[in-house]
């Protein structure tokens, strides 16, 4: 039986961020009789563009309290917007903020939602999801019971995004909603910004990180060559290297960290303690360089090297620098 999914859609800076466009793909390739609505709230510049990726309806919600994510005035919109449609089900990317309005919106609709998903299955007429669980260490196949909606969130960067298709166009329709300014129990006071222009390692295609063996602050420039080589690459770090403040929390991967998910994840002396293999054992394909063969990273590793990083990685860089040269 066709279903309903309406998919939250996040902005930064009025663009639509990747992730939302990959969770809009996965959910309309599910299956071709089920309903595809978008929800867009706050500033949005191409919220007609989601019909490129298969939104037959896009609803938007803009009113100057959703300027910026704050959980509690972006539940409020996007319940407004779920009374309307009624959805089977509402999906979005489980990015810091999807994870935090996931769970605040499933609390006013009294639902649980699967979070952070890794794989999705349409099965007679129902979802089907897989999340990891236990850091990583085992994968739980959930569906859901009860009256719908049910809520789940995506993995960023583990369903691809489809190619848009510009032929394709659908009803943009602006929701209008009183909701009351100055009461939010939380509000943004200011957005600090990385200086510099680096890629975010949770939408990198390929991510290189720095543990514990980088030794100080300084070392970490000998991944970042490396990072400058690959196109769509960003630098990564173990919680050891940000603890002993060698490299910005920004940069952490792990249970504490970010969670990337990208075609190709390069850990250079980290160990793979449970807490990091959190964050980056969904990698499509993973290389550790470490000098302990006995290192656990070795078995999560599609690719090992053991050997000295400070030797290993200026030859890798070499070598990327050929074959993408060639
Ligand atoms: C609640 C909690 C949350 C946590 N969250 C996170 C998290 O989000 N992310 C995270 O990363 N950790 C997290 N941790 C910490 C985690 O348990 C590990 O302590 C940490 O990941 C270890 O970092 P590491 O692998 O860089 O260091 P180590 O475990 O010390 O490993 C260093 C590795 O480098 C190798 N090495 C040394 N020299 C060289 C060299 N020259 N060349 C090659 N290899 C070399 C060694 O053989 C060793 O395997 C968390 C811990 C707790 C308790």
């Amino acid at each position: 039986m066709a279903k309903t999914i309406l998919v939250f859609i996040e902005t930064r800076e009025s663009k639509i961020r990747k992730s939302s466009i990959e969770a809009l793909s996965a959910a309309r390739r599910l299956a071709p009789e089920n309903t595809l609505a978008a929800a867009v709230l706050g500033p949005c510049d191409d919220a007609a563009t989601l019909a490129h990726y298969g939104a037959g309806q896009v609803y938007t919600v803009n009113s100057g309290s959703l300027a910026s994510f704050s959980a509690d005035m972006y539940s409020a919109g996007l319940n407004a917007i779920v009374e309307m449609v009624k959805p089977d089900y509402i999906a979005g990317s489980a990015t810091i903020f999807g994870r935090e309005l996931f769970g605040r919106l499933a609390a006013k609709l009294g639902r649980t939602p699967a979070s952070d998903c890794v794989e999705m299955h349409w099965n007679n007429g129902e979802i089907k999801l897989v999340r990891p669980v236990y850091s990583g260490k085992a994968r739980s196949t959930v569906s859901f019971r009860g009256d719908p909606p049910s809520l789940f969130t995506l993995r960023p960067n583990v369903f691809p995004a489809d190619s848009p298709d510009v032929s394709r166009s659908c009803e943009v329709s602006a929701v209008e909603m009183a909701i009351q300014a100055g009461t939010a129990s939380v509000t943004l006071v200011e957005v600090l910004k990385p200086d510099t222009a680096e890629l975010d390692a949770s939408e990198a295609q390929v991510v290189v990180s720095g543990g514990r063996a980088m030794k100080g602050p300084d070392n970490f420039e000998i991944l970042r060559k490396l990072v400058s080589v690959i196109p769509n690459a960003a630098l990564g770090a173990s919680r050891a290297a940000v603890d002993s403040g060698w490299i910005d929390h920004h940069y952490q991967v792990g249970q504490t960290g970010k969670v990337v998910s990208p075609q190709l994840y390069i850990a250079c002396g980290i160990s793979g303690a449970i807490q990091h293999l959190a964050g980056m054992s969904s990698s499509k394909c993973i290389v550790a360089v470490n000098k302990d063969p006995e290192a656990p990273i070795f078995k999560v590793a599609d690719y090992g090297i053991v050997g000295d990083l400070f030797e290993i990685v200026p030859k890798l860089t070499e070598e990327f620098k050929k074959l993408l040269a060639s």
